[in-house]
């Protein structure tokens, strides 16, 4: 047993800390059992890292960035987070999705707002946006619950399920008919990594929408990794035990323990060692399908980007891509392995509204773009060509800059695997087989050993619920099997 390690035995060990692996930590924690959570780099986090990527003194999100389902997370929220140093940031508008001509589409925090945003399309934004937003907390039991349980409000949640399961295109086009409002939902459509003509590719962009006028789209203080330090603190302040720099490749590399919970893409876990899984489960995650890749590109800069929309100016999010067809076009390339030549771009502007982020009067940027999985395409160009398009002179100001391909994505993050940030593809079929298909798809077929990753319901994002869900059923089987804790 390596000697990092306090004690010989724990009842659980999590393997991973990202948000999953202190959702499980924590909730394990909590109800009794003696834990440890184990992560491979030297910091703890997953997606929840900020660094200095570019020059001194610019704090860049790694993975993640803007957080409404951390902030909307009913895990999170019952964690006193704000005590262990978090603080959320709303900034002044939550997304801005420029079209040509110099205006922007606008989603507010407030649904008024944003009714009123859209003009002409305002009563049918109401009329699909708002019946979520007011039984937000009834469909949040089963959105972010893993999705063979049986609803906990069966007729709100075919309401959502009817809308979620059109295509977001013709969802699009049928509600609205300006240009820009339709460009926007392809935008918060388009986070599912879907074709916006597939069943479901519709679901994100409501539950994206809705959220922003529950929760907003907040970023945190100091970046991401003050999301991943508050965990970490609360998890130490109940008893909770962390080594870092600790890569397991082999299970019996760990204290002994009644239960290993991963925070790990499953098909990392058919090479570990110790672990011999029968051939049927094996061959199930071999064919669960990851999704595709991303192109990332952070920015040091001299001044805010220059957008000629006002809107994009004030806001934390901004969709690049231009209209709707657009956008579904280029995702539709990328299914096809290829590489659009006027991609999707997500942009975060931190620094507009966090000053630690960057030295007074500069930005940081964040952005990326979809690509086949294990792409070698360097996208830079196309990304800033995109940038200039709806903010002219923006390559004036850039100081420096960071890009990372899909290999270095996984090679950071063995999750990442191809460069899929969102743990496979999350279609119909592996919303209901992530990663594969059972009631309880925590279970792995070994005894004691459980998965909890973004790869398990409900899917991508920090928001801890892979985690929590996992928890519970390594409880279950605990109560089950009548073992007392150490
Ligand atoms: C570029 C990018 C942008 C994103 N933007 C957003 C965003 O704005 N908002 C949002 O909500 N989500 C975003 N995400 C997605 C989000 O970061 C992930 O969905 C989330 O982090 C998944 O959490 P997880 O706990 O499942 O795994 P991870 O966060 O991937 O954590 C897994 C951890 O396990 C560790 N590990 C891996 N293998 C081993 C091993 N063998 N032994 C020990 N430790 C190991 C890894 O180092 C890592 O720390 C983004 C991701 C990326 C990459």
């Amino acid at each position: 047993m390596a000697s990092n390690f306090q004690q010989h035995s724990y009842d659980a060990i999590v393997v991973g800390s990202g948000p999953n692996g202190f959702g499980a930590a924590i909730r394990l924690q909590q109800a009794g059992l003696s834990t440890l959570l184990v992560e491979a780099k030297p910091t703890i986090g997953g997606g929840m890292r900020t660094e200095e990527l570019t020059l001194p003194g610019y704090r860049h999100d790694r993975c993640s960035a803007i957080h409404p389902m951390g902030m909307g997370s009913p895990f999170f929220q019952s964690l006193p987070l704000d005590e262990y140093g978090l603080e959320w940031i709303q900034p002044d508008l939550p997304l801005a999705h420029p079209v040509d001509g110099g205006t922007a589409a606008r989603l507010e925090q407030s649904l008024e707002a944003t009714v009123a945003a859209f003009g002409k399309d305002g009563s049918m934004y109401r009329k699909l946006i708002g019946p979520i937003v007011d039984r937000w907390e009834d469909l949040v039991p089963n959105i972010l619950a893993p999705p063979l349980g049986i609803p906990k409000n069966p007729i709100a949640f075919s309401l959502f399920g009817l809308k979620g399961l059109v295509p977001a295109r013709e969802l699009a086009h049928w509600a609205f008919s300006d240009k820009a409002n339709r460009a926007l939902f392809a935008g918060l459509a388009a986070h599912s990594m879907l074709r916006l003509t597939q069943p479901l590719s519709s679901a994100i962009g409501l539950v994206l929408g809705s959220i922003a006028h529950r929760f907003g789209w907040p970023l945190p203080k100091g970046g991401s990794q003050s999301i991943a330090d508050a965990l970490a603190g609360y998890y130490q302040a109940i008893g909770g035990e962390i080594v870092t720099d600790f890569m397991v490749t082999d299970v019996r590399d760990l204290p002994a323990s009644r239960a290993v919970i991963f925070d790990l893409n499953p098909k990392q876990l058919l090479h570990m060692g110790g672990l011999a899984f029968p051939q049927r489960y094996q061959k199930q995650v071999e064919r669960y399908r990851m999704g595709m890749g991303v192109f990332k590109v952070d920015y040091a800069l001299d001044g805010p980007v220059p957008f000629e929309a006002e809107a994009c100016r004030r806001a934390g999010t901004v969709h690049l891509g231009g209209s709707l067809n657009e956008i579904a076009r280029s995702e539709e390339e990328i299914w096809q392995g290829r590489h659009p030549e006027r991609p999707y771009v997500l942009m975060a502007q931190q620094s507009l509204f966090d000053t630690t982020r960057a030295p007074e009067g500069k930005h940081t940027l964040w952005a990326y773009c979809h690509v086949p999985n294990g792409s070698q395409e360097d996208m830079t160009d196309r990304i800033e060509r995109q940038i200039e398009r709806f903010a002219p002179g923006f390559r004036d100001r850039v100081l420096a800059r960071h890009t990372m391909f899909t290999a270095d994505m996984e090679a950071y993050n063995p999750n990442y695997l191809g460069g899929d940030i969102n743990g496979g593809v999350q279609d119909m079929l592996q919303t209901f087989a992530r990663p594969t298909l059972s009631l309880s798809p925590y279970k792995t077929p070994l005894k004691g050993v459980y998965v909890c990753s973004s790869s398990t319901p409900p899917g991508g994002g920090v928001h801890g619920m892979c985690g929590y869900h996992a928890a519970a059923q390594v409880l279950k089987d605990w109560n089950k099997a009548g073992w007392s804790f150490a």
